[in-house]
């Protein structure tokens, strides 16, 4: 990883940079960001099968945190787009369902 005090391209499994001395932590935003994309795209797909109404807003905030903090990858806009599906869908659902 690239050191933030002063630029060095160190290797993953140092924890010092060997440039300058400074600890080298990893940044957690990522890693969370990671698990929230696929947390939204585990929720996405429950959300299309069952409790659309529940799963589907999780899956969407838990896209939108993931893209918060960076996340560039597809899994969280899946889950996003299936979160947006089954709200859509169930709303469609509920309001037909009243109508009839
Ligand atoms: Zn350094």
């Amino acid at each position: 990883m690239v050191c933030p005090e002063c630029g060095m391209e160190n290797s993953e499994e140092l924890t010092v940079c060997a440039g300058c001395g400074k600890e080298l932590s990893e940044p957690t935003a990522k890693s969370y960001a990671k698990d929230f994309a696929w947390a939204s795209l585990v929720l996405g797909i429950v959300s299309m099968l069952i409790f659309p109404y529940l799963y589907g807003p999780l899956a969407i905030v838990a896209a939108i945190v993931a893209k918060k903090q960076s996340y560039t990858g597809k899994m969280a806009t899946a889950g996003l787009i299936m979160g947006i599906v089954a709200v859509c869908g169930y709303l469609v659902t509920w309001v037909l369902s009243s109508l009839l």
